[in-house]
């Protein structure tokens, strides 16, 4: 699914996104969200728990709401 709309940003920098896109793509109230910025463009995707280092999803441990994976578990101790 690709699909774009055209939306104006309010007085605080918000934009609202169309329930046909949260419910294609799962995001519901409350969720987090991903934002990225980069030439020119804005990416907003669902997000999903992966290592803040390296990226990774899987055999991650959770802690103060960062998760981390084992490999870079293991390369801080
Ligand atoms: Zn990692």
């Amino acid at each position: 699914m690709k699909s774009s709309i055209t939306r104006t940003v309010d007085e605080f920098g918000r934009i609202s996104l169309p329930i046909g896109m949260r419910r294609a793509l799962d995001i519901n109230e409350r969720d987090e969200v991903v934002v990225e910025a980069g030439e020119g463009c804005i990416i907003i995707k669902k997000s999903s728990k992966s290592c803040v280092f390296c990226g990774k999803l899987d055999n991650l441990t959770e802690f103060n709401g960062k998760c981390i994976c084992a490999t870079c578990k293991s390369k801080l101790k």
